[in-house]
């Protein structure tokens, strides 16, 4: 009976992954006893032009799978136990309550991600401030983007990921890929590279690691980590020297010259080569090759943000290019390669504890002053900053924040230093976590709700170009599962502030969204619905009705005051652990092809995590045999903060003194439960890529 009535639906969306957003075709086959969902590139998508990677071709599983969360759940006498939503916002209403009662409304912290839609990120924010009234609000994109936006904001004046659309790649004729593994993270951009490599570019890889990525590489320079800053140190000084500086570039359109001169003559490349591990000839050719190049970009990503001094390393590579006068020309620029699908806009619209909607600051007073009005409150209730991701879990181990409200986002698995974050999670009164399935947050938390999917969310994303798309929704919800959005308006309903989130559709929220982003640095006034979905999205920013959006930045001008970009020596500062007699080896951590951050949704989809299912010790051979390790054994990885076993994978492509782990796995397979907690001191960036180990067989 059912394949009579059979029907096939094909529908455009975008892959729920990386931040690429490649747009799939998605196929559904619906009969009236079931309905059965498949992908397939979609070959007008102009930015990926049909690509997909492993990820996207798979990634209507996870939405579809059984283990999905169908209905709310509270615990009760330690079990959760499904419950009705009336239920579940009335135990809400009266913890959050008695809380903020009790403690103050600061006793309540709100924990958002980097893969909700700019709707839903928009809208956490406005919950924390003016639902809740709390100064805790911060989210996972602290540990993803933090140290990129900050060193932009200090040169540029603004921070958008690429400040060149994508199309420009194959106009550059060198290319520094720095700590990014994108054939790994995001290999559908690839051809770009590629691209740009059949018309003569040379790109240098600089990563401890020969990753897939080094297969279109000139010249890799296998640094160690936590060592780049040093080496562009060297870098530069071979560019001022030899007489690669775009003087009249620096003349018309920097500040900080001097000052970066001065401290680069007292840089001795010996000195950099014996800090790095590069050989000073390796340093002279990769600074040559980049200041001999008519036209550059500079690429970087977690490999040089993750660090105590992840702003300071990433603002040398700006340094370099602006000495150059290597941006705001076509083929010439920058770009952070956001890991998350929305790290880009998961970063614009206030869910960082310092940050208002369109990058507005929470301590400018003209800042505060306009979001109240447009949220219709006065400005002194508006809360002031609050702290960053990691330092809220540590004021939840001081008992300070009493109750955490977690909406897309697994801080158990994500956080440095995870088994603290373990113990002081359970140390609250009042965990909620919203999510798709029991992800190892979940399974601490005293309330869980079910949320929604890619396949079933309205929103828009802003992928890494700052290219602003719409996502529709194709399917329905599972079981008692609602939106996240009408979730936080149902909370903030039983919180009796129902009046200021009062949306029939996301439409509406993003309507109010570009009033709130109007005359920030991240303006979206401009865009609607039908223009974004008219042009296949837009570029930020976009002022008014009727702008065609900007899709390459600081044509003429910065974003500073003075129009300037700033110059800025950069002292190189060595990683907080250093490899000692106790600790010899240094851990790094990453992603590989088949998982997404912590892998609550890659895990959930069989066809990946059967190709990837543990994560893997990768270490060199030659360290291998000094410890007594076998290829396929295990081993014991241990840090100051905890220990974990990994079966053990040789790789003849990573420094000796240097072991790789994935970062997607929880529980026993959690290497975050061994990785450093030492913060950034201007973004709070941990350092996750550099941690001393010690390593047995096990
Ligand atoms: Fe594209 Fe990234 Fe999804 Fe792969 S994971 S299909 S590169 S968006």
């Amino acid at each position: 009976q059912a394949v009579t009535t059979t029907r096939e639906i094909t529908t455009t969306t975008e892959c729920p992954y990386c931040s690429v957003q490649c747009t799939m075709n998605l196929h559904e086959e619906k009969s009236i006893m079931v309905s059965r969902f498949s992908v397939s590139a979609n070959k007008e998508d102009p930015v990926t032009d049909g690509r997909l990677c492993v990820k996207g071709l798979n990634a209507h599983s996870h939405a579809i799978d059984d283990r999905r969360l169908r209905n709310p759940m509270i615990r009760i006498k330690g079990k959760l136990s499904n419950v009705s939503w009336e239920a579940a916002m009335e135990r809400f209403r009266i913890q959050v309550q008695a809380l903020q009662t009790k403690y103050g409304k600061d006793s309540v912290g709100v924990y958002g991600g980097g893969s909700l839609t700019n709707e839903e990120c928009y809208l956490l924010g406005k919950f924390a401030r003016v639902a809740l009234q709390t100064k805790y609000i911060d989210y996972n994109g602290r540990f993803c983007m933090s140290a990129a936006a900050g060193a932009a904001n200090l040169t540029f004046g603004v921070d958008r990921g690429l400040t060149n659309p994508l199309e420009e790649v194959p106009f550059a004729k060198c290319i520094i890929l720095a700590g990014t593994n994108i054939a790994e993270c995001q290999p559908t951009i690839m051809a770009y590279f590629r691209k740009a490599r059949q018309n003569g570019c040379k790109i240098i890889v600089i990563d401890p690691r020969e990753t897939a990525t080094c297969s279109i590489a000139d010249l890799h320079l296998k640094v160690k980590p936590g060592y780049d800053a040093a080496l562009v140190n060297g870098m530069i000084k071979v560019i001022i020297e030899e007489g690669f500086v775009d003087q009249s570039f620096i003349e018309q359109r920097t500040n900080g010259y001097d000052e970066l001169v001065e401290h680069v003559k007292q840089v001795s490349l010996s000195e950099v080569a014996a800090l790095t591990g590069i050989p000073p000839q390796q340093i002279v050719e990769a600074a040559r090759m980049y200041g001999e190049a008519e036209t550059g970009m500079v690429f970087t990503a977690r490999g040089v943000e993750q660090h105590a001094s992840g702003v300071a390393n990433v603002r040398n590579f700006l340094n370099m290019v602006l000495l150059t006068g290597k941006i705001g020309k076509q083929g010439c620029g920058y770009g952070a390669i956001t890991g998350q699908a929305n790290g880009q806009g998961g970063r614009e619209h206030g869910q960082k504890a310092d940050q208002l909607p369109g990058y507005r600051l929470i301590e400018n007073l003209e800042h505060r002053a306009y979001m109240a009005k447009v949220w219709g409150v006065n400005e002194e209730d508006l809360p002031r900053k609050g702290i960053s991701a990691y330092e809220m879990m540590e004021a939840i181990d001081r008992k300070e924040i009493k109750c955490l409200i977690v909406l897309g986002s697994n801080p158990v698995v994500s956080n440095p230093n995870s088994h603290m974050v373990e113990k002081a999670l359970k140390k609250l009164e009042f965990l909620v976590v919203i999510d798709l399935f029991e992800s190892e947050t979940a399974r601490l938390a005293h309330m869980v709700l079910p949320g929604s999917a890619y396949l079933e969310d309205e929103g828009t994303m802003t992928q890494l170009e700052g290219r602003v798309l719409v996502r529709r929704a194709l399917k329905a919800l599972p079981g008692k599962a609602k939106l996240d959005w009408k979730i936080v308006c149902e909370m903030a309903a039983v919180l009796d502030k129902g009046a200021y989130f009062n949306y029939q559709n996301a439409e509406e929220i993003f309507n109010e969204l570009r009033l709130a982003s109007k005359g920030g640095k991240a303006d979206y006034f401009g865009m609607t619905y039908a223009s974004l979905e008219a042009q296949h999205g837009m570029f930020w920013p976009c002022p008014e009705e009727g702008h065609p959006g900007t899709p390459r930045m600081f044509e003429k001008q910065f974003d500073h005051e003075d129009g300037r970009a700033r110059l800025a020596p950069i002292e190189h500062q060595n990683p907080k652990e250093v490899a000692n007699r106790k600790y010899p080896y240094i851990l790094t951590t990453g992603r590989v092809l088949q998982h997404y951050l912590s892998g609550v949704q890659t895990r959930n989809t069989s066809e990946l995590n059967s190709k990837y299912p543990e994560p893997l010790l990768e270490i060199h051979p030659d360290s291998a045999g000094i410890i007594g390790l076998v290829n396929g054994g295990h081993a014991k990885v241990s840090s100051k903060r905890g220990t974990i076993r990994l079966k053990v994978k040789f790789s003849q492509k990573i420094r000796p003194d240097t072991v790789f782990v994935a970062f997607h796995w929880g529980d026993d397979f959690c290497i975050n439960r061994l990785t450093n907690p030492a913060l950034d001191p201007t973004c709070r960036m941990p350092e996750f890529k550099v941690c001393a180990v010690q390593i047995n067989p096990a």
